[in-house]
């Protein structure tokens, strides 16, 4: 069986310890690929740079709910091009922790989810979501 991990954090400090050894075991227990999520401007690049080390992880690019207030549409351009970042994520609302307004997060949202089919030129070009506490008033109005 092939597996495809399609969302790590592996970029993460709590992973600087063993980071390598854990890939490695992900690698020879049967993952063929990794997707690395990023949720902000710092774990973009880190993810990135995760991507770029290892042949088979790949990583995104993109602003959490908890990070709307730090969107930089600039650093979702930037990321977008590169060849090993596949998707505009970790985007979505978050109205469980609300650490960012809610006008900030649907503005964020709607802005990330434009840049992804902006930049959907390649086929597996897409969003990896975060949804939580927010399907009533994911069509509220500010
Ligand atoms: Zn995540």
């Amino acid at each position: 069986m092939k597996l495809f991990e399609t969302h790590a954090h592996l970029d993460l400090p709590d992973f600087d310890a063993d980071r390598e050894n854990l890939i490695n075991k992900c690698f020879s227990s049967g993952v063929e690929y990794i997707i690395n999520i990023a949720f902000n401007k710092e774990t973009a690049i880190s993810s990135l740079e995760l991507a770029i080390k290892h042949q088979h992880i790949f990583a995104t690019v993109g602003y959490h709910p908890h990070d709307a207030q730090d969107f930089d549409a600039e650093i979702i351009k930037k990321h977008a091009r590169e060849k090993k970042v596949v998707a505009i994520g970790e985007i979505g609302l978050d109205f469980f922790r609300n650490l960012s307004p809610y006008p900030v997060q649907r503005d964020v949202f709607a802005n990330q989810a434009h840049l992804a089919v902006e930049y959907a030129f390649r086929w597996w070009f897409t969003i990896v979501k975060r949804i939580r506490s927010a399907t009533i008033s994911s069509n509220k109005r500010a």
